[in-house]
C-alpha cells in the first residue's frame, strides 16, 4: 500500500463524491441548455450545486462561476479585472502560484500593466504596512492579488487586514483561495473580496472542475464567447457531473472541517516532531504557527542522497512534493523558497497530509526517510 502525502497537489476522490456524481453520467445525461425534462433536471442540479457553493461562502447565488480549474478562475479575475473594470496596476508576491505569476507577467508584457511584487518575510508574510504605503502611493486602479494560504509552504494571509486595506484604498482584492476552501470557513460578506478562486481537486472532489466568486458590484464582460452558460459570463456546456461532485466535496468537508482539522494537524505535529527527534539539522519552511494544517514544507540539509529524496521516498512507495510541483513533471528549484530569501542549496520536501492519513504512516515516512539519509539521523544518546 503506497502512502500518498502530497494532498496539495491533489487529494482522493472521496467514494460519496463519486456516488453523487455517477448518475449525472449516466442516468441524468441530460444538456442543462436544453429545455426537455432532461435538461430542466440537469439546469436544477447544476443550479442546486450553485446554491451549496454560495451557502459556504455566504455569497449570493449569481456571484458563483463555475470554471474548468482554479487556474482558469485565477486567469479570468486578473484578465477581466484590467480588462473591465480599468485596473492598470497589480500588486502581488513573487510566492503566488504560477498561473497568477505567469498571468500578471503577460498582463505586463501585452497590456502594459504595472506589477508591483511585495517584500515576503522569511516565513512568507507580506507587510501590511508596505501594502498600505503602495495603495496610498498612486492614484492608479490597482488590483491586489494575494494567495490566501501558500500552497508550498503554507502560510496564511490575513485577508481580512488585507480586505480592509483594499476598501480603504478603493482597490480590488482577488484572493486564491484553492488551498484553504473548505479547510477554513471563509464568509465573503464579512470580507472585502472582489474575486475569489476555488478548484475541487483539492478537497477530494473530482479533477477540471473550479469556480470563481464576483463580487456582484463588479460588472464585467464574458469570459468566453458564445452561448448564454454561466449567464452569458462564461459559455460552453457546463461539466455537469464535476460541478455536482465539485459541490457535494465542499459540502463534505464543511459539514466536517473540525474533526478534520484536528485530525490533520495531529498528523502534521506528530511529523515535525518525529523529524526533530530523528534527523540532524532539519528546517521547516513557512510559519509553523500560522501556516495551512495540511502543508509542511521541509529543507534536508544538502548530501548526496538529499538531492534523490523524493525518487527515493517514491521507489519506497511514498509520494510527497519535491521543489515547486511544476506541471512539467520536472523538479525545478522552488520559486516560492526563492522569493522568501530560503536556502535553495537545501532540499525541500512538501509533505501535504489529508483525512485519509495516519499517525502509523508517519511513522512509516519517517523510517524510510532514516534509511535514505544514514547521514543525518540523529545518533542515539
Ligand atoms: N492556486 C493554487 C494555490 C494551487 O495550489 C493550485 C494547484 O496546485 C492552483 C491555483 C491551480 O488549480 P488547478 O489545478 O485547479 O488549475
Amino acid at each position: 500500500m503506497r502512502i500518498y502525502l502530497d494532498n496539495a497537489a491533489t487529494t482522493p476522490l472521496s467514494k460519496e463524491v463519486l456516488e453523487a456524481m455517477m448518475p449525472w453520467m449516466t442516468e441524468h445525461y441530460g444538456n442543462p441548455s436544453s429545455i426537455h425534462s432532461e435538461g430542466r433536471r440537469a439546469r436544477t442540479a447544476i443550479e442546486q450545486a450553485r446554491r451549496t457553493i454560495a451557502k459556504c461562502l455566504n455569497a449570493s447565488l449569481g456571484e458563483i462561476f463555475f470554471t474548468s480549474c482554479g487556474t482558469e478562475s485565477n486567469n479570468w479575475a486578473l484578465k477581466s479585472a484590467v480588462r473591465d473594470l480599468g485596473v492598470q496596476r497589480i500588486i502581488t508576491t513573487k510566492a503566488e502560484h504560477h498561473c497568477v505569476l505567469h498571468a500578471t507577467d503577460a498582463l505586463k508584457q501585452y497590456q502594459n500593466i504595472e506589477i508591483i511584487y511585495l517584500t515576503l518575510s522569511k516565513e512568507g508574510h507580506i507587510s501590511l504596512e508596505e501594502l498600505q504605503n503602495y495603495l496610498s502611493g498612486s492614484d492608479k486602479k490597482t488590483l491586489v492579488s494575494l494567495i490566501h494560504a501558500n500552497n508550498e509552504i503554507g502560510t496564511i494571509l490575513d485577508i481580512k487586514k488585507v480586505g480592509d486595506l483594499c476598501l480603504a484604498h478603493q482597490a480590488f482584492f482577488h484572493t486564491d483561495t484553492v488551498q484553504t476552501l473548505g479547510y477554513y470557513p471563509i464568509d465573503v460578506q464579512a470580507l472585502n473580496i472582489s474575486f475569489l478562486s476555488g478548484s475541487g481537486h483539492k478537497f477530494h472532489g473530482p479533477k477540471g472542475i473550479g469556480f470563481l466568486y464576483i463580487n456582484g458590484d463588479n460588472i464585467i464582460k464574458p469570459y468566453i464567447d458564445g452561448g448564454a452558460q454561466e449567464r452569458n459570463m462564461r459559455a460552453g456546456t457546463e461539466n455537469l457531473h464535476g460541478i455536482v461532485g465539485l459541490a457535494k466535496a465542499l459540502e463534505i468537508v464543511s459539514t466536517n472541517r473540525a474533526a478534520y482539522q484536528t485530525h490533520i494537524e495531529g498528523l502534521k505535529s506528530h511529523m515535525i516532531e518525529a523529524l526533530k527527534a530523528s534527523f540532524e539539522d532539519i528546517r521547516f519552511n513557512g510559519d509553523l504557527e500560522q501556516g495551512h494544517y495540511k502543508i509542511l514544507s521541509v529543507s534536508f540539509p544538502p548530501t548526496p542522497k538529499t538531492e534523490m529524496l523524493v525518487m527515493g521516498l517514491d521507489i519506497a512507495g511514498i509520494s510527497a512534493s519535491g521543489g515547486s510541483a511544476c506541471s512539467s513533471g520536472a523538479e525545478h528549484d522552488s520559486h516560492v523558497i526563492e522569493a522568501i530569501g530560503g536556502d535553495i542549496d537545501r532540499k525541500t520536501i512538501r509533505f501535504s497530509f489529508s483525512s485519509y492519513n495516519t499517525k502509523e504512516q508517519i511513522d512509516i515516512v519517517i523510517n524510510k526517510i532514516k534509511n535514505i539519509l544514514p547521514s543525518i539521523v540523529k545518533e542515539f544518546v
